[in-house]
């Protein structure tokens, strides 16, 4: 039986954008509209032209996509004027784009209090400005987003259905019925759905959920068990209050479940499905956010399994613990290295660091005593990968001292500034000795606290590396603290970045001192640097002289 085809429509730029913190310069909206394009998506939502500077700018020039169709955010004619004298649609239509999505009011509650027109000069609006799109230089593809749809069509059914209709009758591609306050629960999505669908057929229905009872995923895919072909969402379920429906869940459910899969063709590729965890880390990456550890699909930990008897059982075949392969979504199975942690587990994660040991190794029972007993002091290494790998790699002689660090001070001080304003104040000195230099380095370096200042201090002078380190930035730094025995102790784990390559890594130290404990933890991750980029120099000539 030949495929239906589904629609992805990506409104991260425009929906997405509404979130509190959430400013994309017009680069940041380049390269996401570049990145979903690549992926497979079938509209791109670029923004609201006219609205601010970015969009009017984004929506000047013509895009250059291989598949989606670049799409603009615009409002129905405004009532009481003609289309002519109407400023904010006049813009809209002067968009570079090949499709326009207008918001269109369906609960005549909001028709009456927010636009005050009648209900029908509201349908007149509609029906007009999908005329007026579908006029316009181009031939462009018009679709109407019905604001508050659900909620209407519980309050006045006749009225929310005519809008539909009217956009639907007046030639718009796409009529698209909007949750937007998110609390339409799924059996309702689908009763409904399925009903409107009686009027406007569902190869012209879209559906555009929110998550505010963690639901938007579910309905949308509710929406298209009941007819609906074109989804709406966003990477990440990015969007304001509890975000847009996630289309980072959405596309691996479709493509990968027996279901959806075998009703259902998308733009998206299996092989293309394959670039999904990177999409969704080019979006954090521009936020400057930490990825969600736990996003299905896509998080560090969608694949991770912990427990001994699970990873003996993983290992053995994979199925027994993942609803699908972490491949087909560009992640990857992790077996956690920790407390519980069987030689079995130990060899797969020194494997995919690219270490094979054999089996019988006695290095590997040296390596799990060493892990097991720094775990017991307070390590956790399971959540920062790349002291492990130090500490597996040094085990082996293959970790070079670059440098060594004799000894630092931080200073923190209250005083007034030179305005008379009580400041705090952190100053770091580092004492370090690098790996063919003879005379230690000093450095100085302020801090917005001492371990900002010990950070900056480091890294001021690292000689012959300095060049290595250039674009390493600590990009998140968590501290807790672990009580046992008889004195607490403090975990820190530090996230850098590396600014060229966006690669990140977590690094970790422990000590009953907040500050040793945090220098660990910033040595460990410049070590770890040096030794990726494949930094020379050891400082046993140093030491020994
Ligand atoms: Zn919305």
């Amino acid at each position: 039986m030949p495929k239906e085809r589904l629609y992805l429509f990506d409104t991260t730029l425009r929906d997405g954008a509404q979130t509190t913190g959430v400013d994309f310069s017009l680069e940041d909206k380049r390269v996401i509209v570049r990145t979903l394009d690549e992926l497979g998506i079938d509209y791109i939502e670029g923004g609201y032209p006219g609205a601010n500077a970015t969009d009017t700018e984004l929506f000047s020039t013509e895009q250059q996509l291989a598949s989606a169709t670049f799409t603009a955010f615009g409002m129905t004619k405004r009532a009481g004027r003609s289309l002519a004298n109407d400023p904010g649609f006049q813009a809209t239509l002067e968009a570079k784009a090949g499709a326009i999505c207008l918001v269109a009011k369906a609960w005549d509650y909001h028709v009456r209090v927010a636009l005050g027109v009648s209900n029908e000069e509201n349908l007149e609006g509609v029906q007009q400005s999908v005329l007026a799109i579908r006029q316009s230089a181009g031939g462009r593809e018009a679709m109407i987003d019905c604001e508050h749809f659900f909620d209407g069509y519980q309050s006045n059914r006749a009225y929310a259905l005519a809008v539909a209709r009217a956009a639907f009758t007046a030639g718009a591609r796409w009529v698209v019925l909007c949750d937007t306050n998110g609390g339409t629960l799924p059996h309702e999505i689908a009763a409904i759905v399925a009903e409107v669908s009686k009027q406007v057929p569902g190869t012209h229905l879209g559906i555009h959920t929110h998550n505010d009872t963690e639901n938007a995923v579910a309905n949308a895919l509710a929406a298209v068990r009941a007819g609906a072909r074109q989804i709406q969402g966003a990477l990440n379920g990015l969007g304001e209050r509890c975000g847009n429906a996630n289309l980072t869940s959405i596309i691996p459910t479709l493509l990968l479940k027996r279901e959806f899969a075998d009703a259902f063709e998308i733009g998206v590729t299996p092989e293309r499905l394959r670039r999904l965890t990177q999409a969704s880390r080019v979006l954090d990456e521009i936020l400057n956010r930490a990825p969600n550890r736990h996003a299905p699909y896509v998080g560090e930990a969608a694949f991770a399994t912990k427990a001994g008897i699970h990873a003996s059982a993983i290992l053995k075949e994979p199925a027994t613990y993942e609803h699908v392969p972490p491949e087909s979504v560009g992640n990857r199975r992790r077996v956690l290295v920790s407390d519980q942690a069987g030689k079995s587990n130990l060899i797969y994660e020194l494997e995919r660091l690219g270490i094979p040991l054999d089996k019988g190794d006695e290095r590997i029972s040296r390596l799990l005593e060493e892990v097991k007993s720094r775990e017991a002091l307070g390590y956790a290494y399971e959540a920062a990968e790349a002291s492990f790998e130090l500490l597996a790699r040094r085990l082996l002689g293959e970790v070079p001292q670059f440098f060594k660090v004799d000894s630092f001070r931080v200073m923190v001080e209250k005083r007034h500034n030179a305005l008379g304003r009580l400041v705090t104040v952190s100053e770091a000195t580092v004492k370090v000795f690098v790996a063919g230099g003879e005379e230690p380095l000093w450095s100085v370096a302020e801090g917005n606290g001492p371990v900002h200042a010990l950070d900056q201090a480091l890294r001021k002078d690292l000689g012959r590396y300095q060049n290595s380190i250039k674009d390493v930035e600590l990009v998140d730094y968590k501290v807790r603290i672990l009580t046992g025995g008889t004195e607490a102790v403090t975990r820190v784990l530090v996230e850098s970045r590396d600014k060229g390559t966006g690669e990140r890594w977590f690094t970790i130290g422990v000590s009953s001192n907040i500050v040793d404990a945090s220098f660990e933890a910033l040595i460990d991750s410049i070590t770890y640097k040096l030794l990726k980029a494949g930094a020379e120099g050891s400082l046993r000539q140093v030491l020994e002289a």
